[in-house]
């Protein structure tokens, strides 16, 4: 049996940072429930010390602002890891979440 978003009683309270983006943030403060919380990934590209080209996966847990539509990650540490495991399996069933095209921090 797998019950997975059903009944969970938890919520955070989260700042608009838009620090995805870097786009200005509202500020307004969320309550940010497990369901609105998805990951997403940036891809950056650097050298490493041999000068081999090294592509760098990162995967944040995100949520969307409904006030402005900007989206903010939230730190790891201030998920508990019950949550994180949760939002890990369903997105897993999800697929991933593809992040919004024409943000200009993406290297691809
Ligand atoms: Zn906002």
């Amino acid at each position: 049996m797998n019950l997975l978003e059903e009944n969970i009683d938890w919520t955070i309270k989260c700042s608009c940072l838009a620090n995805k983006s870097g786009e200005q943030a509202c500020n307004a403060l969320l309550e940010v429930g497990i369901e609105d919380i998805y990951l997403s990934y940036r891809v950056r590209t650097r050298k490493d010390k041999s000068g081999k080209v090294k592509t760098d996966i990162k995967f944040y847990y995100t949520f969307m602002c409904p006030c402005c539509k900007e989206e903010t990650f939230i730190k790891e540490e201030d998920l508990p890891l019950s949550i994180k495991k949760i939002i890990l399996i369903v997105e897993k069933e999800k697929g991933r979440r593809k992040i919004a095209s024409g943000k200009k921090h993406i290297n691809c």
